[in-house]
Protein backbone atom coordinates (compact mmCIF):
# COMPACT_ATOMS: atom_id res chain seq x y z
CA UNK A 1 0.00 0.00 0.00
CA UNK A 2 1.26 3.04 -0.67
CA UNK A 3 1.72 5.93 1.79
CA UNK A 4 1.31 9.85 1.46
CA UNK A 5 1.99 13.14 4.01
CA UNK A 6 -0.58 13.22 7.12
CA UNK A 7 -2.27 16.40 6.86
CA UNK A 8 -0.93 18.68 9.17
CA UNK A 9 -2.81 20.62 11.46
CA UNK A 10 -3.32 23.45 10.17
CA UNK A 11 -4.58 22.00 6.90
CA UNK A 12 -8.16 22.77 5.64
CA UNK A 13 -10.17 19.86 6.73
CA UNK A 14 -12.53 17.89 4.36
CA UNK A 15 -16.25 18.83 4.49
CA UNK A 16 -18.10 16.61 2.99
CA UNK A 17 -21.95 17.83 1.56
CA UNK A 18 -24.57 15.39 2.25
CA UNK A 19 -27.41 17.45 2.37
CA UNK A 20 -27.72 18.76 6.36
CA UNK A 21 -27.95 21.61 8.14
CA UNK A 22 -24.62 24.31 8.26
CA UNK A 23 -22.83 22.92 10.96
CA UNK A 24 -22.56 24.51 14.54
CA UNK A 25 -18.96 24.85 16.53
CA UNK A 26 -19.81 21.99 18.53
CA UNK A 27 -20.66 19.81 15.27
CA UNK A 28 -17.09 21.45 14.11
CA UNK A 29 -15.58 20.10 17.40
CA UNK A 30 -17.92 16.67 17.77
CA UNK A 31 -17.17 16.43 13.49
CA UNK A 32 -13.00 16.92 13.79
CA UNK A 33 -12.69 14.19 16.85
CA UNK A 34 -14.47 11.44 15.31
CA UNK A 35 -12.24 11.82 12.01
CA UNK A 36 -9.04 11.94 13.40
CA UNK A 37 -10.21 9.71 16.43
CA UNK A 38 -7.73 11.48 19.20
CA UNK A 39 -6.82 14.97 19.21
CA UNK A 40 -5.85 17.02 22.59
CA UNK A 41 -7.33 20.36 23.23
CA UNK A 42 -4.46 22.13 22.31
CA UNK A 43 -4.91 20.67 18.17
CA UNK A 44 -8.75 21.87 18.85
CA UNK A 45 -7.93 25.20 19.87
CA UNK A 46 -5.45 25.30 16.54
CA UNK A 47 -7.80 23.57 14.44
CA UNK A 48 -11.01 25.40 15.41
CA UNK A 49 -9.53 28.62 16.09
CA UNK A 50 -11.89 29.08 18.47
CA UNK A 51 -10.75 30.23 21.73
CA UNK A 52 -8.90 27.84 24.04
CA UNK A 53 -12.10 28.53 27.02
CA UNK A 54 -14.66 28.04 24.36
CA UNK A 55 -13.00 24.97 23.37
CA UNK A 56 -13.21 23.75 26.82
CA UNK A 57 -16.70 24.41 27.07
CA UNK A 58 -18.02 22.80 23.59
CA UNK A 59 -15.87 19.40 24.85
CA UNK A 60 -17.66 19.58 27.91
CA UNK A 61 -20.78 19.84 26.22
CA UNK A 62 -20.14 17.10 23.59
CA UNK A 63 -18.88 14.64 26.75
CA UNK A 64 -22.38 15.55 28.65
CA UNK A 65 -24.24 14.52 25.79
CA UNK A 66 -22.10 11.11 25.27
CA UNK A 67 -20.56 11.56 22.44
CA UNK A 68 -16.99 12.63 23.08
CA UNK A 69 -14.68 11.36 26.28
CA UNK A 70 -11.47 12.59 27.52
CA UNK A 71 -8.35 10.86 28.87
CA UNK A 72 -5.47 11.65 30.38
CA UNK A 73 -2.72 13.16 27.98
CA UNK A 74 -0.25 10.69 26.19
CA UNK A 75 2.69 10.95 24.54
CA UNK A 76 3.73 14.42 22.65
CA UNK A 77 6.09 16.02 24.92
CA UNK A 78 4.51 19.70 25.76
CA UNK A 79 5.92 22.84 27.31
CA UNK A 80 3.64 24.15 30.40
CA UNK A 81 0.02 21.79 30.97
CA UNK A 82 -0.34 18.63 29.29
CA UNK A 83 -3.55 19.14 27.16
CA UNK A 84 -5.71 16.02 27.24
CA UNK A 85 -6.62 13.95 24.30
CA UNK A 86 -10.45 14.26 23.19
CA UNK A 87 -11.63 10.75 21.70
CA UNK A 88 -14.91 9.76 20.22
CA UNK A 89 -17.52 8.10 22.31
CA UNK A 90 -17.81 4.33 20.59
CA UNK A 91 -21.08 3.29 22.03
CA UNK A 92 -22.36 6.34 20.03
CA UNK A 93 -22.97 4.36 16.54
CA UNK A 94 -24.83 3.67 13.10
CA UNK A 95 -25.79 0.63 11.57
CA UNK A 96 -25.05 0.18 7.53
CA UNK A 97 -26.40 -1.68 5.42
CA UNK A 98 -24.75 -2.58 1.79
CA UNK A 99 -27.06 -4.54 -0.78
CA UNK A 100 -25.62 -6.44 -3.55
CA UNK A 101 -26.42 -8.41 -6.08
CA UNK A 102 -25.24 -12.04 -4.04
CA UNK A 103 -25.61 -10.83 -0.58
CA UNK A 104 -26.64 -8.06 2.15
CA UNK A 105 -24.38 -6.88 4.88
CA UNK A 106 -24.89 -5.22 7.79
CA UNK A 107 -22.60 -3.67 9.98
CA UNK A 108 -21.97 -1.29 13.29
CA UNK A 109 -19.77 1.46 12.93
CA UNK A 110 -18.65 3.56 16.16
CA UNK A 111 -18.28 7.29 16.17
CA UNK A 112 -14.92 7.50 15.17
CA UNK A 113 -15.63 5.24 12.12
CA UNK A 114 -14.58 2.09 13.70
CA UNK A 115 -16.48 -1.20 12.40
CA UNK A 116 -17.27 -2.86 15.68
CA UNK A 117 -19.11 -5.99 13.94
CA UNK A 118 -20.03 -6.90 9.93
CA UNK A 119 -22.11 -9.40 8.45
CA UNK A 120 -22.93 -10.58 5.42
CA UNK A 121 -25.78 -12.10 4.57
CA UNK A 122 -25.43 -14.49 1.25
CA UNK A 123 -28.59 -14.38 -0.68
CA UNK A 124 -29.17 -17.28 -3.51
CA UNK A 125 -30.51 -14.81 -6.02
CA UNK A 126 -30.75 -11.20 -6.26
CA UNK A 127 -32.42 -9.81 -3.27
CA UNK A 128 -35.73 -7.79 -4.45
CA UNK A 129 -35.91 -3.96 -2.06
CA UNK A 130 -38.48 -5.43 0.03
CA UNK A 131 -36.24 -8.47 0.39
CA UNK A 132 -32.92 -6.53 1.28
CA UNK A 133 -34.83 -4.33 3.64
CA UNK A 134 -36.74 -8.04 4.97
CA UNK A 135 -32.93 -9.45 5.52
CA UNK A 136 -31.61 -6.44 6.69
CA UNK A 137 -34.30 -5.92 9.23
CA UNK A 138 -34.19 -9.47 10.72
CA UNK A 139 -30.44 -9.17 10.85
CA UNK A 140 -30.60 -6.23 13.11
CA UNK A 141 -33.31 -7.58 15.42
CA UNK A 142 -31.21 -10.34 15.90
CA UNK A 143 -28.33 -7.63 17.43
CA UNK A 144 -31.11 -5.90 18.98
CA UNK A 145 -29.91 -7.40 22.68
CA UNK A 146 -25.88 -6.03 22.34
CA UNK A 147 -27.52 -2.54 20.26
CA UNK A 148 -29.49 -1.35 23.10
CA UNK A 149 -26.78 -2.87 25.89
CA UNK A 150 -24.19 -1.01 24.71
CA UNK A 151 -24.42 1.06 22.21
CA UNK A 152 -27.16 4.26 21.54
CA UNK A 153 -27.93 3.74 17.18
CA UNK A 154 -27.96 7.53 15.67
CA UNK A 155 -29.41 5.83 12.84
CA UNK A 156 -28.91 3.62 9.31
CA UNK A 157 -26.93 4.64 6.27
CA UNK A 158 -27.57 2.21 3.71
CA UNK A 159 -25.13 2.21 0.26
CA UNK A 160 -26.71 0.84 -2.62
CA UNK A 161 -24.99 0.47 -6.12
CA UNK A 162 -27.47 2.49 -8.39
CA UNK A 163 -28.39 6.42 -8.45
CA UNK A 164 -29.67 7.21 -5.22
CA UNK A 165 -32.09 10.19 -4.55
CA UNK A 166 -29.94 11.23 -1.15
CA UNK A 167 -32.50 13.73 -0.30
CA UNK A 168 -35.31 11.53 -0.65
CA UNK A 169 -33.74 8.12 0.47
CA UNK A 170 -35.14 7.02 -2.76
CA UNK A 171 -33.47 4.54 -5.10
CA UNK A 172 -34.30 5.81 -8.80
CA UNK A 173 -32.76 2.59 -11.12
CA UNK A 174 -29.79 0.23 -9.58
CA UNK A 175 -29.53 -1.48 -12.60
CA UNK A 176 -27.87 -4.78 -10.87
CA UNK A 177 -30.61 -4.91 -8.30
CA UNK A 178 -33.18 -4.70 -10.90
CA UNK A 179 -34.54 -2.11 -8.40
CA UNK A 180 -36.55 0.95 -9.71
CA UNK A 181 -37.85 3.75 -7.77
CA UNK A 182 -37.62 2.05 -3.98
CA UNK A 183 -38.19 3.96 -1.39
CA UNK A 184 -35.54 1.96 0.40
CA UNK A 185 -34.95 4.48 3.05
CA UNK A 186 -38.07 5.10 4.43
CA UNK A 187 -39.06 0.87 3.99
CA UNK A 188 -35.90 0.52 6.41
CA UNK A 189 -37.40 2.93 8.79
CA UNK A 190 -40.44 1.20 8.94
CA UNK A 191 -38.92 -2.46 9.25
CA UNK A 192 -36.13 -0.99 12.15
CA UNK A 193 -37.85 1.85 13.97
CA UNK A 194 -34.32 3.65 13.17
CA UNK A 195 -34.05 6.83 11.12
CA UNK A 196 -32.31 5.72 7.78
CA UNK A 197 -30.95 7.62 4.99
CA UNK A 198 -29.40 6.13 1.66
CA UNK A 199 -26.96 7.35 -1.02
CA UNK A 200 -25.06 5.71 -3.71
CA UNK A 201 -22.31 3.48 -2.63
CA UNK A 202 -19.20 4.53 -4.74
CA UNK A 203 -20.18 8.12 -3.41
CA UNK A 204 -20.07 6.63 0.11
CA UNK A 205 -17.16 4.77 -0.67
CA UNK A 206 -15.34 8.16 -2.03
CA UNK A 207 -16.68 9.70 1.30
CA UNK A 208 -15.30 6.78 3.68
CA UNK A 209 -11.60 6.94 1.80
CA UNK A 210 -11.65 10.79 2.17
CA UNK A 211 -12.49 11.21 5.68
CA UNK A 212 -10.41 8.06 7.11
CA UNK A 213 -8.57 6.22 4.34
CA UNK A 214 -5.95 6.89 1.25
CA UNK A 215 -7.47 10.11 0.58
CA UNK A 216 -7.26 11.61 4.24
CA UNK A 217 -6.02 15.18 4.07
CA UNK A 218 -6.99 15.80 0.05
CA UNK A 219 -8.97 17.99 -1.15
CA UNK A 220 -9.42 16.33 -4.81
CA UNK A 221 -10.06 13.17 -5.65
CA UNK A 222 -11.60 10.39 -8.13
CA UNK A 223 -12.34 7.41 -6.38
CA UNK A 224 -13.67 4.33 -8.75
CA UNK A 225 -14.95 0.65 -6.92
CA UNK A 226 -15.42 -2.42 -8.76
CA UNK A 227 -17.55 -5.12 -7.47
CA UNK A 228 -20.04 -7.51 -8.39
CA UNK A 229 -22.44 -5.10 -9.11
CA UNK A 230 -20.20 -3.12 -11.81
CA UNK A 231 -18.09 -0.23 -11.41
CA UNK A 232 -19.06 2.94 -9.15
CA UNK A 233 -17.75 6.20 -8.93
CA UNK A 234 -17.16 9.18 -6.54
CA UNK A 235 -15.20 12.74 -7.30
CA UNK A 236 -13.94 15.05 -4.85
CA UNK A 237 -13.35 18.47 -6.20
CA UNK A 238 -12.67 21.09 -3.31
CA UNK A 239 -13.21 18.76 -0.48
CA UNK A 240 -16.36 18.18 -1.60
CA UNK A 241 -18.00 15.16 -3.31
CA UNK A 242 -19.46 16.59 -6.41
CA UNK A 243 -23.20 15.56 -6.24
CA UNK A 244 -24.50 17.37 -9.81
CA UNK A 245 -27.99 18.56 -10.22
CA UNK A 246 -29.64 15.54 -8.77
CA UNK A 247 -26.72 13.75 -6.53
CA UNK A 248 -26.31 11.04 -9.35
CA UNK A 249 -22.76 12.49 -10.19
CA UNK A 250 -19.60 10.52 -11.03
CA UNK A 251 -20.65 7.62 -12.51
CA UNK A 252 -16.85 7.14 -13.95
CA UNK A 253 -18.83 3.16 -14.84
CA UNK A 254 -20.51 4.16 -17.67
CA UNK A 255 -17.88 6.74 -19.06
CA UNK A 256 -16.87 5.28 -23.03
CA UNK A 257 -14.10 3.19 -23.32
CA UNK A 258 -14.01 1.28 -26.32
CA UNK A 259 -15.15 2.07 -29.75
CA UNK A 260 -16.37 -1.26 -30.50
CA UNK A 261 -17.33 -2.63 -27.44
CA UNK A 262 -20.09 -4.20 -25.88
CA UNK A 263 -23.66 -2.81 -24.99
CA UNK A 264 -24.38 -1.30 -21.35
CA UNK A 265 -27.47 -1.92 -19.44
CA UNK A 266 -27.80 1.42 -19.29
CA UNK A 267 -28.27 2.75 -23.14
CA UNK A 268 -24.50 2.80 -24.10
CA UNK A 269 -22.20 0.75 -25.13
CA UNK A 270 -18.12 0.56 -24.74
CA UNK A 271 -18.80 1.64 -21.24
CA UNK A 272 -15.52 1.26 -18.66
CA UNK A 273 -18.13 -1.13 -16.86
CA UNK A 274 -18.54 -3.47 -20.05
CA UNK A 275 -15.17 -3.62 -20.72
CA UNK A 276 -13.94 -3.97 -16.92
CA UNK A 277 -15.51 -6.55 -14.90
CA UNK A 278 -15.12 -8.76 -11.92
CA UNK A 279 -16.53 -11.91 -13.70
CA UNK A 280 -13.50 -12.94 -16.51
CA UNK A 281 -10.74 -12.09 -13.49
CA UNK A 282 -12.80 -14.43 -11.21
CA UNK A 283 -12.91 -16.87 -13.96
CA UNK A 284 -9.23 -16.33 -14.30
CA UNK A 285 -8.52 -17.15 -10.29
CA UNK A 286 -10.88 -19.86 -10.34
CA UNK A 287 -12.82 -18.67 -7.79
CA UNK A 288 -16.64 -18.53 -7.31
CA UNK A 289 -17.00 -15.20 -5.78
CA UNK A 290 -15.39 -12.19 -4.68
CA UNK A 291 -16.85 -12.27 -1.40
CA UNK A 292 -13.02 -13.50 0.14
CA UNK A 293 -11.27 -10.93 -1.07
CA UNK A 294 -8.31 -12.03 0.46
CA UNK A 295 -8.27 -15.72 -1.67
CA UNK A 296 -9.82 -13.85 -4.50
CA UNK A 297 -6.52 -11.34 -5.09
CA UNK A 298 -4.05 -14.27 -4.09
CA UNK A 299 -5.53 -16.39 -6.93
CA UNK A 300 -5.58 -13.89 -9.17
CA UNK A 301 -2.10 -12.92 -8.54
CA UNK A 302 -0.81 -16.45 -8.76
CA UNK A 303 -2.59 -17.29 -12.24
CA UNK A 304 -2.41 -14.25 -14.32
CA UNK A 305 1.52 -14.11 -13.73
CA UNK A 306 1.68 -17.72 -14.87
CA UNK A 307 -0.68 -16.91 -17.70
CA UNK A 308 1.15 -13.83 -18.96
CA UNK A 309 -1.41 -11.17 -16.99
CA UNK A 310 -3.03 -10.72 -20.42
CA UNK A 311 -6.66 -10.66 -18.73
CA UNK A 312 -5.47 -8.05 -16.68
CA UNK A 313 -3.22 -5.73 -18.80
CA UNK A 314 -6.62 -5.87 -20.88
CA UNK A 315 -8.66 -4.87 -18.13
CA UNK A 316 -6.07 -2.55 -16.66
CA UNK A 317 -5.44 -1.02 -20.73
CA UNK A 318 -9.71 0.17 -20.74
CA UNK A 319 -9.25 1.38 -16.99
CA UNK A 320 -6.63 3.54 -17.79
CA UNK A 321 -8.90 5.02 -20.54
CA UNK A 322 -11.56 6.17 -18.17
CA UNK A 323 -8.62 7.57 -15.35
CA UNK A 324 -7.00 9.46 -18.37
CA UNK A 325 -10.96 10.88 -18.94
CA UNK A 326 -10.96 11.82 -15.18
CA UNK A 327 -7.29 13.00 -15.11
CA UNK A 328 -7.76 15.70 -17.84
CA UNK A 329 -11.26 16.51 -16.55
CA UNK A 330 -10.74 16.98 -12.78
CA UNK A 331 -7.25 17.37 -12.69
CA UNK A 332 -7.01 15.02 -9.25
CA UNK A 333 -4.01 14.53 -6.36
CA UNK A 334 -5.35 11.32 -6.29
CA UNK A 335 -6.97 7.84 -7.98
CA UNK A 336 -7.86 5.96 -4.88
CA UNK A 337 -8.85 2.19 -6.57
CA UNK A 338 -11.25 -0.61 -4.76
CA UNK A 339 -12.38 -3.51 -4.92
CA UNK A 340 -10.94 -5.21 -7.63
CA UNK A 341 -10.08 -2.68 -9.47
CA UNK A 342 -7.52 -2.16 -6.25
CA UNK A 343 -6.47 -5.99 -6.69
CA UNK A 344 -5.89 -5.06 -11.06
CA UNK A 345 -3.88 -1.99 -10.04
CA UNK A 346 -1.62 -3.79 -7.20
CA UNK A 347 -1.18 -6.70 -9.70
CA UNK A 348 0.86 -4.42 -12.04
CA UNK A 349 1.35 -1.35 -9.88
CA UNK A 350 3.46 0.52 -12.91
CA UNK A 351 0.64 -0.22 -15.90
CA UNK A 352 -1.79 2.58 -14.64
CA UNK A 353 0.95 5.33 -13.61
CA UNK A 354 3.02 4.39 -17.30
CA UNK A 355 -0.60 4.85 -19.37
CA UNK A 356 -1.06 8.08 -17.67
CA UNK A 357 2.40 9.30 -18.43
CA UNK A 358 1.73 8.53 -21.99
CA UNK A 359 -1.77 9.58 -22.32
CA UNK A 360 -3.19 12.08 -20.19
CA UNK A 361 -1.99 15.96 -20.23
CA UNK A 362 1.15 16.47 -19.32
CA UNK A 363 0.38 18.89 -16.24
CA UNK A 364 -2.50 16.86 -14.37
CA UNK A 365 -0.62 13.88 -15.36
CA UNK A 366 2.38 14.66 -13.37
CA UNK A 367 0.20 15.91 -10.10
CA UNK A 368 -1.61 12.46 -9.76
CA UNK A 369 -0.82 9.68 -7.76
CA UNK A 370 -2.79 6.40 -7.81
CA UNK A 371 -3.65 4.67 -4.59
CA UNK A 372 -5.13 1.42 -3.64
CA UNK A 373 -8.19 2.47 -1.36
CA UNK A 374 -7.36 1.80 2.41
CA UNK A 375 -10.50 0.87 4.25
CA UNK A 376 -10.75 -2.43 1.82
CA UNK A 377 -14.34 -4.04 2.35
CA UNK A 378 -14.94 -1.75 5.60
CA UNK A 379 -15.36 1.31 3.13
CA UNK A 380 -18.67 1.02 2.05
CA UNK A 381 -20.22 0.22 5.86
CA UNK A 382 -18.00 3.29 7.20
CA UNK A 383 -19.32 5.34 4.25
CA UNK A 384 -22.71 4.50 4.84
CA UNK A 385 -22.60 4.93 8.40
CA UNK A 386 -21.03 8.47 7.82
CA UNK A 387 -24.63 9.32 6.15
CA UNK A 388 -26.57 8.49 9.42
CA UNK A 389 -24.02 10.26 11.18
CA UNK A 390 -24.35 13.42 9.51
CA UNK A 391 -27.06 14.97 10.52
CA UNK A 392 -25.72 14.25 14.35
CA UNK A 393 -22.25 16.09 13.53
CA UNK A 394 -23.81 19.07 12.00
CA UNK A 395 -25.81 19.49 15.04
CA UNK A 396 -25.19 17.23 18.50
CA UNK A 397 -28.08 18.93 20.05
CA UNK A 398 -30.40 17.66 17.78
CA UNK A 399 -32.34 15.21 19.22
CA UNK A 400 -31.20 12.05 16.89
CA UNK A 401 -29.41 10.26 19.70
CA UNK A 402 -30.91 11.23 22.61
CA UNK A 403 -34.71 10.27 21.59
CA UNK A 404 -35.65 6.85 22.30
CA UNK A 405 -36.16 4.83 19.92
CA UNK A 406 -39.11 2.73 18.91
CA UNK A 407 -38.38 -0.65 16.98
CA UNK A 408 -40.94 -2.89 14.87
CA UNK A 409 -39.89 -6.33 14.75
CA UNK A 410 -39.58 -7.57 11.07
ZN1 LIG B 1 -23.05 2.02 -19.37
Amino acid sequence: MMSHSNPQDTAPQPTVEVGVPRQSNLGLIASLVHHHGSLSRAQLTRRTGLNRSTVGTLIGQLVGLGLLYESAPTGEAQVGRPSPEVRPNPSAAALAVNPEIDAVTVGLVSLGGNVRKKIRFPTDRIPTAREAVNIAAAVIAGMRSELDSAYRIVGVGVAVPGLVNRSEGVVRHAPHLGWRDEPVAQMLAEATGYSCRAANDASLGAEAELIFGAGAGMQNLVYLNGGASGIGGGVVVGGKLLAGASGYAGELGHTFVRSEGRACHCGGSGCLETEVSQGPLLTLAATENGGDAVQFEEELRARSSRNGNVEVLRQLEYLGIALRNAVNIFNPEAIVLDGFLGILHSISPETLPRLLRMQALDGPADQVHIYRAELGSDSMMIGAAELAFAPLLADPTSSVIATPLRFASP
